[in-house]
């Protein structure tokens, strides 16, 4: 059995992280997550993060490059980030999220992150050129 990959975006702009709180399910509302998904069959991931954003947030962004790791979710489905830039439009919560908030590096805790992408948030400021 091969894993599911879910994507999740580091959306990147002017020196601030983009967290997003989700709506549901409730087991997760309330959390805080990057932006992401599934990767569905025959898609990159990269072209997931790409229409995952469109889809959640409205925008157009770029991949940039995989944040190294690997991170387990709940049984067959693994998390791998990508660092993104805007490329237009402006972040808005229209689908599983209710909140956005661009976060300097001094900030980034001051969200209840899924214990699920805390690791991945410290992988991300491993790599963050500020
Ligand atoms: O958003 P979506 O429902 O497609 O995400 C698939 C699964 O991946 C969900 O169970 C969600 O909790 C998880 N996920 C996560 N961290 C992220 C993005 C998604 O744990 N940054």
């Amino acid at each position: 059995m091969t894993e599911r990959i879910v994507v999740g975006a580091a959306l990147l702009s002017g020196g601030r992280l983009l967290a997003a709180r989700r709506s549901a399910p409730p087991e997760l509302a309330g959390r805080w997550e990057l932006p992401g998904g599934k990767v569905e069959p025959g898609e990159t991931p990269e072209h997931a993060l790409v229409r995952e954003l469109r889809e959640e947030l409205g925008v157009t962004a770029e991949p940039g490059g995989r944040v190294p790791g690997e991170w387990s979710l709940k049984p067959g489905y693994v998390l791998q980030v990508w660092t993104a830039r805007l490329l237009a439009g402006t972040p808005e919560p229209l689908e599983d999220h209710d909140e956005l908030r661009w976060l300097t590096p001094g900030q980034i805790w001051d969200v209840d992150w899924l214990d699920q992408d805390v690791a991945a948030v410290k992988a991300v400021l491993g790599v963050w050129n500020t």
